[in-house]
């Protein structure tokens, strides 16, 4: 790429949650191998970021490769609305399978905002047709589900990047964030803001959404799976429906398949995407329960109202399908809990340091939270300058490695960090 084509991306090119008119730097990426980021000027990155928790395979992985070239050949894209094809049935089967038993009914969506504004829709319709008005969700503060106008709705009304449009949203019910973190002691009163919500408002709820265990974009936070168990309880004692939003952490990222695993709960609506293809490209799933299914079957309308033109786009499923194949047949478990020992080993030192609020450290995620919000641009170019991808955000300096990284590329990632707090 030359001079004048990142000068005209910072002049006409929006990216995420950039200026466009003081625009954060860009760094030019003209090819991608196993966990290596390629400049176009030749320089090469180690990934930390698993670009935003999708790449679980790294890059270029010559088995998504082959899938995307060979589903080309047959067919790139076919409407689904009265059609359906090999790629969407044989990605179902696979995640029918690897998800709890009584997720049964597959919804293949366009990205996780859009998995998220159909996992609340599918809740609203539910309660629909068993003739009442549930309008509300509960949430938890601190939360993150995505950037649509229903999902924007449930992310924290004060704490994420969408306070802009409080005025615009629903009203929804916020319990306080959960304090106690994973490997605390569990304190009963952590659940307490969630139980008084959801003791006085549960005619109008028509479902609990939240993300299980860590809590991503709105803080990198990883609470205690009591918290998770007694949501689970208390919304079978008022029967109302829970919504795991595991668009982040599924498909073994806080080391186990999805974390719901760790409080041993299962969700009636579940919520994938982002490493669903391994990084390929956009393509989300939300299963729910026969039950649910057939309730809003049974509804006014007698199906659930959503159907994008891309739904169950067949070169997304393909990928999808090989990815979730490799991860199946890889030491996955294995790959993540030495990643998870070195983060500890390597990151933990960290936690004494007088600018360093906390580390946290979950499967193969790893966070250094800062006391003061860090200048993002300068720490980027910092760490570009040390050969290493690494995106802070706010007052934190996360990991999120592709599960193939090695011991030594994962070292150069935290010793990164290390030395650039110290
Ligand atoms: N839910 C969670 C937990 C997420 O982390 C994200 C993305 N950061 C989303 C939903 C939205 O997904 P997408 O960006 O693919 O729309």
């Amino acid at each position: 790429m030359t001079p004048s084509d990142i000068e005209f991306d910072q002049r006409h090119i929006w990216h995420p949650y950039t200026s466009m008119t003081n625009p954060l730097p860009t760094y030019p990426v003209v090819s991608t191998t196993g966990v290596e980021l390629v400049l176009s000027d030749g320089r090469t990155l180690i990934d930390g970021m698993s670009s935003w928790w999708a790449a679980i395979h790294g890059y270029n992985h010559p088995a998504l490769n082959e899938a995307a070239k060979s589903q080309i050949d047959k067919m790139s894209h076919v409407m689904f609305g009265g059609i359906t094809h090999p790629p969407a049935v044989e990605l179902c089967k696979q995640l029918v399978a690897m998800t709890p038993d009584s997720l049964e009914c597959v919804f293949l969506a366009d990205s996780g905002s859009v998995a998220v504004e159909v996992a609340l829709k599918m809740a609203l319709q539910y309660w629909q047709a068993k003739g009442k008005r549930r309008h509300r969700f509960l949430t938890l503060r601190h939360g993150y589900h995505g950037d649509t106008f229903g999902a924007m709705s449930v992310c924290d009304p004060d704490n994420s990047m969408h306070n802009l449009y409080k005025g615009y949203l629903p009203n929804h019910l916020f319990a306080d964030a959960p304090q106690c973190q994973f490997d605390d002691e569990w304190q009963a009163e952590d659940i307490d803001s969630f139980k008084r919500l959801l003791l006085q408002y549960h005619d109008e709820i028509a479902a609990v959404v939240l993300e299980p265990i860590v809590q991503g974009a709105g803080g990198m936070r990883i609470y205690h799976p009591e918290y998770l168990r007694q949501v689970r309880q208390l919304c079978n004692e008022y029967q109302i429906l829970l919504i795991a939003d595991e668009i982040a952490t599924g498909f073994g990222r806080t080391g186990r398949l999805f974390a719901c695993e760790h409080a041993q709960i299962e969700p009636d609506i579940l919520c994938l995407g982002k490493a669903l293809t391994g990084g390929y490209m956009t393509l989300s799933a939300t299963l729910t329960t026969r039950h649910v299914a057939e309730t809003i079957s049974q509804g006014e309308a007698g199906c659930f109202m959503h159907g994008p033109t891309f739904m169950g786009n067949p070169l997304a499923c393909a990928v999808a399908s090989a990815s979730l194949k490799l991860f199946t047949d890889s030491p996955w478990q294995q790959r993540i809990q030495s990643i998870e020992t070195q983060l500890k080993a390597e990151l933990f030192p960290l936690k004494s340091h007088s600018l360093v609020k906390d580390v946290r450290v979950l499967g193969a995620i790893g966070v250094v939270e800062m006391k003061q919000p860090v200048n993002v641009a300068s720490l980027q170019r910092h760490f570009v300058q040390n050969g290493v991808w690494i995106r802070p955000f706010g007052r934190l300096i996360y990991l999120m490695p592709p599960y193939i990284i090695q011991t030594e590329q994962l070292a150069r990632l935290t010793n990164t960090i290390a030395g650039t707090i110290n």
